[in-house]
């Protein structure tokens, strides 16, 4: 199948197979690089592996392209068994962070490469390259060797050859990581319109929060070996299950407290100092419960002056905090405030600033509003 006929295939399971990964552990010594991995990624989506570093994230991938075995666990792809597969026959594909593109090959050349290997004749690989070329916008460099292209044009480069041989999955780590800021913003939002339109399903490793909300149908969160919490983007971020993926995906206030009232709707949680929060009510609170609670940053709000910063919420049930500015820095649209309530408790308050709008000072009192729904009960 061409590059086009695959592209022309309406079928998800047929433009990218669905990956299987059950029970996958991989240990060095006595150290469980990856622990008992289970995950299914539904054919044609994108996954991210998001942890912070040395969580196994580059092994479970290694694991998938077939570079690193695995001591337990099986890998399917399309329901077939995979690991006995050498990675050169698992129809699987990877653009790697420095991008590997072979210095002495022009990038038609390289782009050719793994059609070669798969003894396609030269004529019909040179029409499927230009194909891929054309998909990544690079037509007019094809005759440039990797050193006479910008990094975003290396990645290009190196996403093309990825994909000449229309694989079942694609593999990327860290795909960004050597881009600029302004570059690796374009490329998230590239690469998302690539993977969405050629429909391969795709497993991509980063260590960077924003960016695996940017680009992913899913995302495991890792740490130490193991997969913490998946989901997809908004359920990670809206309802993050512990203290460590609130804290990793987006900026959050740590607090904890008992329950003291429930109602239908929400429940009382009484801070140790005195103060009360509103949290949705749900089956798994108990009068006298002692709960942790995530609120992030941007959900509080806070009126100075009576002027309340209007802020979009789903609830009007609410707790009203008393507090004092003290610490503030601007992030240029929004300024971060720290504010403190009561003896030695800080919120983070993250609030959109409109231009021209001056910070408020340090040492003004100030309330902070927090809806029961901005309230996130974590697990035990
Ligand atoms: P980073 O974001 O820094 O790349 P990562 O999450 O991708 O980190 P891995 O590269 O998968 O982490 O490594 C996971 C753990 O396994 C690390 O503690 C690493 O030191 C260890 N490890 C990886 N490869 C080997 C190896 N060949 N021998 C021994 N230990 C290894």
């Amino acid at each position: 199948m061409t590059l086009q006929q695959h592209l022309a295939s309406p079928s998800p399971e047929t433009r990218g197979g669905r990956l299987t990964i059950d029970n996958v552990s991989k240990r060095y010594g006595a150290f469980a690089a990856v622990d008992g991995i289970s995950l299914e990624v539904p054919a044609g989506s994108l996954l991210t592996l998001l942890g912070p570093s040395g969580c196994g994230k580059s092994t479970l991938l290694r694991m998938i392209a077939g570079f690193v075995g695995a001591d337990t666990g099986t890998i399917a792809l399309g329901g077939k068994h995979i690991l006995d597969v050498p990675p050169n026959k698992r129809d699987v594909a990877m653009v790697f962070q420095s991008y590997a593109l072979f210095p002495h090959m022009t990038i038609l050349e390289n782009t050719m490469f793994g059609l070669k290997m798969r003894r396609v004749p030269k004529r019909q690989a040179r029409v499927e390259a230009m194909q891929a070329l054309d998909l990544v916008k690079l037509t007019d460099l094809t005759e440039r060797y990797p050193s006479q292209l910008s990094g975003g044009q290396q990645q290009r480069a190196a996403l093309a050859r990825a994909l000449v041989t229309h694989p079942k999955v694609l593999l990327l780590d860290e795909p960004f990581g050597a881009l600029d800021k302004d570059l690796r913003d374009q490329m998230q939002l590239e690469l998302r319109k690539l993977q969405q339109s050629v429909g391969v399903t795709t497993v991509c490793v980063t260590h960077d929060q924003r960016e695996a909300m940017i680009i992913s149908d899913y995302i495991a969160v890792m740490r130490h070996g193991k997969v913490v919490q998946f989901g997809t983007p908004l359920d990670i971020y809206d309802a993050p299950r512990s203290r460590f993926v609130a804290d990793f995906v987006g900026s959050s206030n740590s607090v904890s407290g008992r329950i003291g009232k429930i109602d239908s709707q929400v429940a009382e949680c009484i801070l140790d100092n005195g103060d009360r929060l509103q949290v949705p009510a749900s089956k798994h609170l108990a009068l006298g419960q002692t709960i942790e609670l995530a609120i992030r940053a941007n959900a509080i709000r806070l009126a100075v002056d009576g002027q309340r910063t209007a802020l979009p919420q789903t609830s009007e049930t609410h707790a009203t905090l008393a507090g004092i500015v003290a610490f503030s820095i601007n992030l240029g649209d929004m300024v971060r405030y720290e504010v403190r309530v009561g003896e030695g408790r800080y919120f983070v308050v993250e609030i959109e600033r409109q231009p021209g709008q001056l910070m408020i000072p340090n040492g003004t009192p100030v309330d902070l509003s927090i809806a029961a729904q901005s309230c996130m009960v974590l697990d035990a």
